[in-house]
């Protein structure tokens, strides 16, 4: 077996470590969190950098979960200037926003296969895209200039 290690084991482990980090003296470490000197040593020289490591990988992804926050904000934003220019008759409005809600939903279709590391989802067959499409194509429908122009743009971004 193994000898345990007593900074590893510590309740306050991470402000051990993160005390380590700054480059505090092995004795007064030892000191401050009641462990031996060598023990200390022994956990930054074999522990610290795998834990770091860690640390990092974690922060990596949440930073990419922030980042999808924030594109799914910007999507319901873009939603949301559709459905206004809608309903103020702006054309081109609305496809600046259905453009824009589309760069969205690829972003996202990238973000999410980095988080998950599946391939890229294929826009036209995401379940999302189909559903902003029928949205917007109902949406449009009491304008039928403005439905026939968006369905014509729909299809050529499906063409592409
Ligand atoms: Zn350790």
């Amino acid at each position: 077996m193994p000898r345990r290690c007593t900074a590893c084991d510590h309740p306050e482990r991470h402000s051990i470590d993160e005390t380590l980090v700054t480059g505090a003296p092995y004795r007064s470490v030892a000191k401050r969190f009641g462990l031996s000197e060598s023990a200390v040593y022994r956990h930054k020289t074999e522990h610290l950098p795998a834990h770091l490591l860690k640390a990092r990988e974690a922060e990596e992804v949440a930073q990419a979960d922030d980042l999808l926050e924030q594109v799914r904000h910007l999507q319901s934003r873009a939603l949301e200037i559709l459905e206004r220019a809608e309903k103020s008759g702006d054309l081109r409005t609305a496809l600046a926003a259905i453009s824009q809600a589309r760069a969205n939903l690829e972003l996202l279709g990238k973000l999410a296969g980095k988080l998950d590391e599946r391939p890229v989802v294929n826009l036209n067959v995401s379940p999302q895209w189909l559903e902003l499409r029928a949205v917007i194509v109902g949406a449009l429908e009491p304008h039928p200039a403005a439905h026939t122009a968006v369905l014509r743009a729909l299809e050529s971004v499906g063409n592409e």
